[in-house]
């Protein structure tokens, strides 16, 4: 069988699939497994990459039937029961399977603004995150090089769109990186001047978790010196800043910025609509497939989709139903091979959580609501529980421990690269052999 995807949908099912009297091919087009619930740690400086990420390779060694590859999977006949990948020099090979585990996971979504990638970019694989760290050190070290005045302001200025988890944390971290870390070492400026813009078109951040609670991080983010912009649509992007219109109407706003991220929004990866453009089946507005009870494609028992693609129940786009789903497809198989009936998947939420800042962090489990040093205890935990390999949570924990006792980010290099360069997030797919059906193009919401 071949698994495609070894992030948290992936890598659950090939490892429950390990020793199992199958053969497993586990394709990822980064070879590696990432803790994106930490990538905004790496991009500001507090881990390194090494720390949120693991070989897949090395992941699953032990297991003698799982074969990992990389590869970027970029067609599937599924007459032949083959999946076409491309290598990182442009040459294919293709994958022969009996079942299909589609866990490819989703990417940024621009509202059919794919001209503001170049100056903004997202939030999910190490390329961003080191992309996202360059662009920050890099501004704050320009500033430094110029005379007062609104070229430097503008370097000084960040802005974030979207107000969910992601965009929350890099806010927050950013303005706790200027006013701490960075605040006693630079001659010229005053980091912690530095302007931390977070723009929503909701009214309230972190709007998946209970109204109290949501407040609570507005307030913590004010404390911290982000500003809010609640009700705002970004509705332009450029190299030296972004337009902003209200969203119920009236004149828009122009900011002067250098750095803009952009987290607003995801969509399916461009191979996940082809699979569901030659399958038949049918997907919500964002590319996510719709699967029967027991996550397979309907009139398609071998081919399963796990994890944010799945596009049934509105199941969350969170790292424990990835998990899940990953476990529940490979019982499905192993269940297949013992000649049993499948069961159906049942999504058992265990809550969720966020980070605002240091000694603040938001939980929410049921009937448990935490905030602040609670929350941001339990946080801690979770995230340390959930983090690939043994080494890497030992390396976490020092290295939190350490941040916490000193406010330092040790983890601040950067590879050479201009700061204002295009963004290409899926290069390998940018010349694929099929055109991508044209997106229906849509405002630019939160
Ligand atoms: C910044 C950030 C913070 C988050 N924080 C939290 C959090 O705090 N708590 C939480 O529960 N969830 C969080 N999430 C969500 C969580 O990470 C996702 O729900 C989860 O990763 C989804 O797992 P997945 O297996 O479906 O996809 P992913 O983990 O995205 O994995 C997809 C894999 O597929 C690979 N891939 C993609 N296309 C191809 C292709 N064509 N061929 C081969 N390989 C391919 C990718 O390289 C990747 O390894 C966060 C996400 C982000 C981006």
């Amino acid at each position: 069988m071949v698994v495609i995807g070894g992030g948290f949908g992936g890598l659950f099912c090939a490892r429950r699939l390990g020793g199992a009297d199958v053969d497993v091919i586990l394709l990822d087009r980064a070879a590696s497994h990432v803790f994106q619930p930490l990538l905004y740690q790496c991009a500001t400086g507090t881990l390194s990459i090494g720390q949120i990420s693991r070989s897949l390779r090395e992941e699953l060694a032990r297991h003698r039937n799982v074969t990992t590859l990389l590869g970027e999977a970029v067609d599937l006949d599924p007459v032949a029961r083959r999946v076409t990948a491309r290598r990182p020099d442009d040459t294919t090979f293709t994958l022969d399977y009996d079942a299909l585990v589609l866990a490819a996971g989703m990417r940024q979504s621009y509202f059919g603004h794919e001209e503001f990638a170049k100056w903004a970019p997202g939030m999910k694989t190490l390329d961003d995150a080191l992309s996202i760290r360059r662009r920050l050190f890099a501004a704050f070290e320009i500033a430094e090089t110029l005379a007062p005045g609104p070229e430097r302001d503008a370097w000084l200025t960040f802005a974030v769109t979207g107000g969910g988890p992601t965009g929350v944390e890099l806010a927050g971290q950013i303005r706790e990186m200027a006013t701490n870390a960075l605040a006693h070492e630079f001659h010229s400026i005053q980091p912690e001047e530095a302007r931390v813009l977070l723009f929503d078109g909701g009214h309230s951040v972190l709007s998946s978790f209970a109204p109290a609670l949501s407040a609570k991080a507005a307030t913590t983010l004010q404390r911290l010196g982000v500003e809010l912009h609640l009700g705002a649509h970004v509705t332009d992007v450029r190299a030296h800043g972004i337009t902003v219109s209200p969203k119920g109407g009236g004149p828009s706003e122009e900011y002067a910025t250098r750095t803009v991220l952009w987290t607003a929004g995801v969509e399916a990866v461009p191979f996940a609509r082809r699979v569901a453009e030659v399958l038949g089946a049918s997907t919500d507005h964002s590319g996510r497939i719709a699967v029967d009870a027991d996550l397979s494609v309907p009139g398609h028992p071998e081919v399963f989709v796990i994890g944010d693609l799945v596009g049934r129940d509105n199941l969350p786009g969170v790292a424990e139903n990835a998990m899940q789903g990953g476990l529940h497809a490979a019982s499905c198989i192993r269940r297949d091979l013992a000649g049993r009936e499948r069961a159906d998947y049942h999504y058992r939420d265990l809550g969720s959580a966020a980070y605002i800042s240091r000694r603040h962090a938001l939980l929410q489990a049921g009937p448990v609501k935490l905030a602040g040093f609670l929350g941001w205890l339990a946080w801690g935990l979770i995230h340390i529980t959930f983090l690939t390999g043994v080494q890497n949570r030992i390396s976490t924990v020092a290295t939190w421990l350490a941040a916490i006792a000193r406010a330092r980010r040790t983890d601040r290099s950067f590879m050479l690269g201009g700061s204002a360069t295009e963004e290409q997030p899926y290069t390998w797919s940018a010349c694929g052999p099929f055109e991508l059906p044209a997106r229906e193009s849509r405002s630019v919401a939160d």
